[in-house]
C-alpha cells in the first residue's frame, strides 16, 4: 500500500514539491493484522483496489485476479457464521457474507458456485420463492465455517468484466467497507504512485462548479518519488483557491492502474487537507461526483481528486480539513 503525499504551493507561488510515497501509512484506528487469511491460495495480484474511482462510486473492496480463469477455491478468511448468501443476475452475482466474532464481515462476490451447504440454502429459497434471484439473510447459528474452509469457487458472475474475486471486509455493525490491506492482506506493490498532473482552481468567492477557472499544471519526476512543475515556474494565486491531483498507483511494471491510499496537502509544513481511503459508506458513495473534478473528467478523462470539499458533499474520506480545504494566502511570500 502506498501513501501519496503532496507537499505544495505558494502565493505568487512557487517552490512546489510533490512526493509520491509508499510508506508512512496513516490510519484512524488499529486493525487485527494476523486474524484474516487470504481468500485465495495464489499470490495476491490486484486488478482493482479499495477506494478506486469508478464512474458512479468508490470501489468498496479489492479485486483479486484469478489467473484468467474461474473455479479457484475460495476460502473463509476466518471462522464465523454465514450471515447472507445471494444469487443475482447483475451486481455481485453469486455472493457470500460471513460474520466473524471480532466484529468484521467478509464478503465474496462474482462466485462461480457455492459449496454444498450454501447451495442447499440457495436452492431451498429459490424453490420457496419460485425465482432465480434470491437474497437470503441467514440466521446466526445456521452455518459455521472454520478459517480456511472452502466456501465457493471463484467466478465471473453478475456485473463482472472477467474472472476475478471481489473481496471486502466490513464493519459488521455499520456495514461500512474497510480497506482490506490495513488488515495485513497486502498486494505486493513495488512502485511508488505516479503523479500525472495537478490543477489549480481559482475559486474566488464562488462555489466550485463546472465553470470554475482551472489551471492545469504538468509535473515531471525528478526522482522515484519527487516531482516538480515541468516548467519550474512560479504560480501566481489571487484570493481563494483549491488544488487537485491526478495520481495512480501501479503495483508492478505493466500492472493495472490502481488507486492511491492517501493524499495529504501541506503549506509551509502545515497540513491543509488529508484524504484517506480507509473506510467508505455505501450511502454516500455517490459523493464521488463531488470529490473528483467531474466536469474535467468528462472533458479530458483525467481524474483530478480535489483537496477541498464542496458544501454538502457527505463523503467522509477527508480527515483533516480546515476551511474545507479551501486555501487563501495572505502575504506575497513564496510558500512551499
Ligand atoms: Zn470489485
Amino acid at each position: 500500500m502506498r501513501k501519496l503525499l503532496s507537499g505544495l504551493l505558494a502565493s505568487f507561488f512557487a517552490g512546489l514539491m510533490v512526493q509520491a510515497q509508499q510508506n508512512n501509512i496513516i490510519t484512524t484506528r488499529d486493525y487485527p493484522i494476523e486474524y484474516f487469511r487470504s481468500p485465495l491460495n495464489i499470490t495476491p495480484d490486484a486488478s482493482g483496489t479499495f477506494g478506486e474511482l469508478r464512474s458512479t462510486h468508490f470501489h468498496a473492496g479489492d479485486d483479486y485476479r484469478t489467473q484468467q480463469r474461474t473455479g479457484l477455491p475460495v476460502y473463509a478468511v476466518a471462522e464465523g457464521y454465514v450471515s447472507r448468501v445471494r444469487v443475482q443476475i447483475g451486481g455481485g452475482g453469486n455472493s457470500v457474507y460471513i460474520d466473524h466474532p471480532n466484529g468484521y464481515t467478509s464478503v465474496y462476490l462474482h462466485l462461480e458456485n457455492f459449496n454444498d451447504a450454501l447451495t442447499n440454502i440457495i436452492r431451498a429459497e429459490q424453490y420457496k420463492q419460485k425465482r432465480f434471484d434470491v437474497d437470503v439473510m441467514v440466521d446466526k447459528g445456521t452455518l459455521h465455517f472454520q478459517k480456511g474452509d472452502v466456501i465457493a469457487r471463484s467466478g465471473n458472475t453478475g456485473a463482472s468484466g472477467g474472472p476475478h474475486l471481489h473481496f471486502e471486509l466490513r464493519d459488521t455493525k455499520s456495514q461500512h467497507p474497510l480497506n482490506t490491506q490495513l488488515f495485513g492482506l497486502q498486494f505486493t506493490d513495488r512502485f511508488a504512485p505516479t503523479i500525472q498532473g495537478l490543477m489549480v482552481y481559482d475559486l474566488g468567492e464562488n462555489r466550485f462548479n463546472e465553470h470554475t477557472p482551472r489551471r492545469p499544471l504538468s509535473v515531471r519526476a525528478v526522482s522515484g518519488t519527487d516531482y516538480k512543475l515541468s516548467n519550474n515556474a512560479v504560480i501566481p494565486v489571487n484570493g481563494k483557491f483549491g488544488l487537485g491531483i491526478n495520481a495512480i498507483d501501479r503495483h508492478r511494471a505493466g500492472g493495472f492502474q490502481n488507486g492511491v491510499y492517501s493524499i495529504e496537502l501541506f503549506i509551509d509544513g502545515k497540513p491543509m487537507s488529508t484524504v484517506l481511503f480507509e473506510e467508505l459508506d455505501f450511502n454516500t458513495s455517490r459523493g464521488i461526483h463531488s470529490y473528483i473534478d467531474y466536469a474535467q473528467w468528462k472533458r479530458s478523462k483525467a481524474k483530478y481528486q480535489k483537496s477541498f470539499k464542496d458544501p454538502g458533499n457527505p463523503i467522509e474520506i477527508f480527515h483533516h480539513l480546515p476551511n474545507d480545504g479551501i486555501l487563501e494566502l495572505t502575504d506575497n511570500q513564496v510558500q512551499t
